[in-house]
């Protein structure tokens, strides 16, 4: 008996121990600093150049000539080594430096090929590479060797100066991006195949800067009066975000009983795309008015938040209905959620926490990070707005940009399952 005491003694000493260490090792991304109120007027944008890069004495060729593309100079340093140089769209701006490039070569062979970066800009994204521009898998790390690493774990100060890549280059086509396309094209594909079912509509409400539809895809009665808003991609390179508002709305467009439940009771309005322009230029933030649109929300100086604001306007009126909960998802160092305080009490009191609590539940060892903010005015940023405007229990969703994919998924999925489980109780 005194053994086995001991020995769940000694069981609990080594645990709490482990605990400590685990706690100790694993450490948590801070969330950025408080957000700077700026103006939001128009702002020029450097055009990127666009076409195939090719060298007199050389048989390798460079394109950013498609949606999404990303490369501004390059220069051939020998027979085999290339460097790049990828610049933002104009500054300053938000260290997200994307880049996205084709490459082919008249014979089969290995090439290096460093990328840099402009004046204070760092390498970033973890680069993946694609035969098709659909299927992506990142560069094997024995073909990447990054330079000067920062030594801190998020941030600026995380980065390496230049990376280089030895890539196995021949006829066919070689993508290389920093995260996996999702150009407006692609969005609307995906979009496309949602409204094959009878209850989910896309409709244009309103066009960007440059002229490109800003769509909402519509899930359930329109005549509801209960409704969510969805928002993704205000910043182009985003995507794990945008992956993650994709696998929750597919959850809410399920065949399940529980989706069925909630579409029948809430209508979900989503607008995946909310930055088309700076998405198929390749920007690192800002869109064609060269401006970061979640800082647009108070001064709506641009079409892209002018058409979601408008829309909401519009739905509230025509259906004499409440947004009870609206969510904005996009991408940072690590995963965390930016929620409202808790004392901020909107249509749906406590429903952002509760259902933080109940993912958190159902994803063992998971403990997301949650940074409440009491600070509403000025609006500036999406959260604010859908809270201030419209009483919305709202929230930024981000996703890390390492987030494994299938944990991304599964993320969306218990989110959105979660959600709707939620709101059904509180009918
Ligand atoms: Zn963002």
């Amino acid at each position: 008996m005194i053994l086995i005491q001991s020995k769940r003694f000694y069981i609990l000493v080594v645990s709490f121990l482990l605990g400590n260490i685990l706690i100790a090792q694993t450490k948590k991304f801070q969330g950025q600093p408080p957000i700077t109120i700026v103006s939001t007027q128009s702002k020029p944008v450097q055009e990127q150049w666009k076409g195939v890069f090719s060298f007199k004495e050389g048989d390798v060729y460079f394109s950013n000539n498609f949606d999404g593309g990303r490369l501004n100079g390059l220069i051939k340093n020998n027979d085999s080594t290339y460097t790049a140089l990828i610049t933002s769209e104009n500054t300053p701006i938000n260290m997200s430096p994307w880049y996205a490039f084709k490459i082919w070569s008249k014979r089969n062979q290995i090439i290096n090929l460093v990328l840099t970066y402009q004046e204070n800009a760092k390498h970033r994204y973890y680069p993946k590479q694609s035969n098709d521009g659909l299927h992506w898998q990142q560069i094997d790390s024995t073909q990447y060797i990054e330079y000067e690493k920062g030594d801190e774990d998020f941030g600026y100060n995380s980065l390496p100066v230049k990376i280089k890549m030895r890539l196995k280059v021949d006829q066919d086509t070689l993508w290389v991006a920093s995260q996996e396309l999702q150009t407006s094209k692609h969005v609307s594909d995906w979009s496309d195949g949602l409204v094959k079912e009878k209850f989910i509509d896309k409709k244009e409400i309103g066009r960007s800067r440059a002229g490109r539809p800003i769509e909402v895809i519509t899930i359930g009665k329109k005549k509801v009066k209960r409704m969510v808003m969805v928002i993704s991609r205000q910043h182009p390179p985003e995507v794990t975000g945008y992956l993650a508002m994709k696998s929750f709305v597919e959850t809410i467009t399920g065949n399940t009983k529980l989706a069925k439940r909630f579409r029948r009771k809430y209508t979900t309005h989503v607008v995946p795309l909310m930055n088309p322009d700076g998405v198929d230029n390749g920007h690192w933030r800002h869109n064609a008015g060269g401006i970061d649109l979640n800082r647009d929300w108070e001064q709506f100086n641009h079409p892209e938040t002018r058409a979601v604001r408008d829309f909401m306007d519009r739905r509230k009126q025509e259906t004499k209905g409440t947004f009870y909960f609206a969510i904005d998802f996009h991408s940072t160092w690590d995963d965390i959620y930016y929620t409202l305080g808790t004392e901020l009490k909107g249509n749906m009191p406590g429903l952002v926490p509760d259902w933080l609590n109940a993912m958190k539940g159902e994803m063992k060892g998971y403990d997301p990070n949650i940074r409440p903010s009491s600070k509403i005015h000025p609006t500036a940023v999406s959260r604010n707005y859908f809270f201030a405007a419209h009483g919305a229990e709202s929230l930024v969703f981000e996703i890390g940009d390492n987030t494994d994919r299938e944990f991304i998924k599964e993320k969306g999925r218990i989110g959105a399952e979660n959600l709707m489980r939620l709101m059904l109780e509180r009918l």
